[in-house]
């Protein structure tokens, strides 16, 4: 992930910026706001802006530690994401 400006990590992982974007830091919400999540640091956590816009909107979506769990295991495969030419990610 990235902070402030995506061009060193742009260059450091050889993607376009609009792949880029898609690893900016946000902040999540463990539990979403929509569903009562509060505003609290115990509820909110460092994601991807990929993460951060997705984990939510899968039919069940996975409870916090089960989605880091995936994260993890999709980590030491050396295949987080799957990037495309125009960018359609897949996980
Ligand atoms: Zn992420």
């Amino acid at each position: 992930m990235w902070a402030g400006t995506p061009k060193k990590f742009q260059i450091a992982h050889s993607i376009s910026k609009r792949q880029a974007d898609w690893f900016q830091c946000t902040a999540e919400h463990l539990m979403a706001a929509a569903e009562g999540g509060a505003d609290s640091p115990a509820n909110i956590v460092a994601a991807c802006k990929f993460c951060n816009s997705m984990r939510h909107r899968a039919k069940r979506p996975l409870a916090p530690d089960s989605y880091k769990a995936k994260v993890r295991r999709r980590l030491d495969l050396g295949r987080w994401l799957r990037l495309t030419k125009n960018m359609s990610p897949e996980v």
